[in-house]
């Protein structure tokens, strides 16, 4: 097979809304051959892209799971950054509805940078920052290639659009989870893939917290999210190649806590708690 078609899974940012300093924001690469797919792309995101080695000029596309802060806080830093670095085609994203209004805002927000750099001695290209933003429905969002990414619709709380992804290229395939609970439709879209790339928590730490509202915190983490014993069951039933933890909401426990969680649920295979810019 052609040396073109390798893929490789880069964790570029492993945190969550903590700032973290060990941590970038979550953002993972899926690079196959010479083009780069980025998911999600959380704060600190083009430092990442740059340490890894990859084009900082900007990407092939880009791909949000849904619309909070963590998760999207970066994008505007993958927009201007790769623009100002050479780009000059429309920076492409996926992602769900809202995603354009908030690129707009974007442009919106940053015009009078913009303008600066194209009129003033920078020389910046005019319409380099451009985003094509493309507001999806589950199923196949991309397929060219031999890359075709599909987009699941996840639930995570109150938010009326989550999506993991799972990407399939030429050699290997791929799931990358989000933020989501437990999910029959994640499950299935995972049976035997490669690498499956999770979120989680620590359901042994998961207690109420002393602030107004930190009586939900705990109905919070099942309505948003999923436990390290769910993980693990889910992860049983689907026997995935490696396991990869990311997004790990800690809150005060420890790495050999969240392992057992995971055992405790069934699952015995691969297992990696996965720091910034480890490679699967
Ligand atoms: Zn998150
Ligand atoms: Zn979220």
């Amino acid at each position: 097979m052609p040396a073109g078609d390798s893929t490789v899974v880069i964790t570029l940012g492993t945190g969550t809304p903590v700032p973290n300093p060990a941590r970038s924001g979550p953002a993972t690469a899926v690079v196959v051959g010479s083009r780069v797919f980025v998911f999600d792309a959380g704060p600190g995101v083009m430092r990442r892209v740059a340490a890894a080695g990859l084009p900082i000029d900007g990407v092939t596309a880009a791909f949000i799971t849904h619309l909070h802060s963590d998760h999207t806080l970066g994008l505007p830093d993958l927009i201007f950054t790769s623009w100002v670095m050479g780009r000059s085609a429309p920076m492409r994203v996926y992602g769900p509805r809202g995603l354009r209004r908030m690129t707009d805002h974007f442009l919106a927000a940053w015009a009078e940078d913009t303008a600066v750099r194209i009129t003033g001695l920078e020389r910046g290209r005019p319409g380099g920052y451009r985003v094509d933003a493309r507001e999806i429905e589950s199923g196949v969002v991309f397929d060219s290639g031999g890359v075709k990414v599909t987009a699941i619709p996840v639930p995570h709380g109150n938010w009326e659009q989550a999506y993991a992804y799972r990407i399939d290229t030429p050699r290997r395939s791929v799931v990358i989870s989000g933020d989501t609970r437990v999910s029959d439709a994640l499950a299935r879209a995972s049976s035997g893939v490669d690498v499956l790339i999770m979120e989680v928590y620590l359901e042994s730490r998961a207690a109420p917290e002393p602030r107004p509202g930190g009586e939900l915190w705990p109905q919070y983490l099942r309505e948003f999210h999923i436990s390290d014993v769910e993980v693990g069951r889910m992860a049983a039933a689907v026997r995935p190649g490696v396991l990869v933890l990311t997004h790990v909401l800690f809150m005060g426990g420890t790495e050999d806590e969240l392992v057992a969680g995971i055992r405790r649920g069934g699952y015995s295979g691969r297992l990696v708690i996965a720091r910034d810019l480890q490679r699967f």
